[in-house]
């Protein structure tokens, strides 16, 4: 079965040519109540968290509008852009930098958590502010791109902490920069040996499709090896123009991963997991993480529970291509990083003999052998691996 992906029309009276430019998108985002109001008909709580003000910004782009019904209050588009009073009602769990990268960033725009990889936030500005984001702390403040002697700082840190590997583009979008200045980053960036696999998390195909241009495309590509991490929640999401957009990556060599969250409301079944799940591997992205909701300030509402997620993990497993399984988790309050959220299988464990249920409850034992051995021959490795183990990587 091939998917069919919907065609996005502009709004009327837009140019063709005015709407697949990116920068038109960007520079005619709606911000304002009355900008939302022409699109969509506002209810009481949504023009209440206008009258109120949310304290973190308000913003999308005309073409991610358009991906919404309308008509409908609970539509996942509508509901990721558009505030709600509940936004306002502090409720339940609310941290201000609830992965605590205040507490782990060495420099300005730098948060160094693992070992061998760091987040290198080069912008807070997106073209889109998602309300369950869980950087509202640092997103959408209008710093924009990091001023020149931060940005010497950041570079000057990733020069000596020779132990990483992978830098992450991130922020804010990173691809709100223009083709010049990420073209400046990557080949900074390439320009330290040690560094391997760059990563650049964007939402831009998912909000922005038009950003992606053969042109973007092919100047990452050379500085491979270039990952594209997205960030689409929603079947609803992947229009004709995002499948370009996923393909064009692709195409261009870039592996390709999505990173979703699960929303209360909003995509918290595995219907619609699978249905998201499916299509993008189809576009050869591959389902990477599926995030327990951060409990930023004003997102209670967005949050489902641990049990429901791994409901809803537990559902997908075996049914849907373990190539199309997003792997569920969550990241611990306070700054402790990612931990995994798996089913668990084993339903008995007794003097090295387990036994499983399997997706579908057929049941199984497996026995331990009575001794195993370490590998011979871990020298040309064991250099590599200690010297990971020994990253002083700015705990505390
Ligand atoms: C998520 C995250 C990463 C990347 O983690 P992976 O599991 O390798 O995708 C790196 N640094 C920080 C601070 C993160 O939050
Ligand atoms: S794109 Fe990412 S950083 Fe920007 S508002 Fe959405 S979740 Fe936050």
């Amino acid at each position: 079965m091939k998917f069919s992906f919907r065609t996005i029309e502009p709004w009327p009276g837009v140019q063709a040519e005015d709407w697949s430019s990116w920068t038109w998108q960007f520079r005619n985002g709606l911000t304002k109540a009355e900008d939302f109001a022409r699109v969509f008909t506002l209810s009481d709580s949504e023009r209440e968290a206008f009258t109120r003000g949310t304290g973190f910004q308000v913003r999308s782009t005309p073409y991610y509008a358009a991906l919404a019904d309308h008509t409908d209050l609970e539509d996942p588009v509508r509901r990721m852009i558009v505030p709600r009073a509940e936004e306002l009602a502090p409720q339940g769990q609310q941290i201000s930098d609830p992965l605590g990268e205040r507490k782990h960033s060495p420099r300005e725009r730098v948060i160094h958590r693992y070992p061998d990889r760091v987040l290198f936030l080069v912008t807070d500005q997106c073209s889109l502010y998602c309300r369950y984001c869980l950087r509202k702390h640092f997103t959408g403040q209008e710093q924009a791109f990091v001023g020149s002697k931060d940005y010497e700082a950041a570079l000057n840190y990733l020069r000596s902490a020779t132990g990483v590997r992978e830098v992450i583009l991130s922020g804010g979008d990173p691809m709100t920069l223009s083709d010049g200045r990420l073209e400046r980053v990557l080949f900074d960036l390439r320009a330290l040996e040690h560094i391997e696999i760059i990563r650049i998390g964007t939402r831009m195909p998912v909000v922005c499709p038009m950003r992606v241009s053969e042109e973007t495309v092919k100047m990452l590509r050379r500085f491979k090896p270039v990952y594209l991490m997205t960030h689409f929640n929603h079947p609803r999401e992947l229009s004709a123009d995002a499948a370009v957009a996923l393909e064009r990556f692709v195409d261009h060599g870039i592996p390709s991963f999505n990173q979703m969250v699960l929303l209360n409301g909003i995509n918290n079944h595995a219907a619609i997991v699978q249905a998201l799940s499916r299509r993008l591997l189809f576009l050869r992205v591959k389902p990477y993480y599926m995030f327990q909701c951060d409990p930023s300030e004003g997102s209670e509402h967005f949050r489902t529970s641990v049990d429901q997620s791994l409901a809803i993990q537990r559902e997908l497993w075996g049914r849907l291509s373990g190539l199309a399984m997003p792997n569920l988790s969550l990241d611990v309050p306070g700054g402790g990083g990612k931990v995994g959220l798996v089913p668990n299988f084993e339903t008995q464990h007794e003097n090295g003999e387990r036994t499983y249920s399997g997706w579908d409850g057929v049941e199984g034992v497996y026995t331990n052998p009575t001794s195993t051995v370490e590998p011979e021959n871990l020298e040309p490795y064991l250099s590599e691996w200690n010297e990971l183990k020994s990253q002083n990587y700015g705990k505390g």
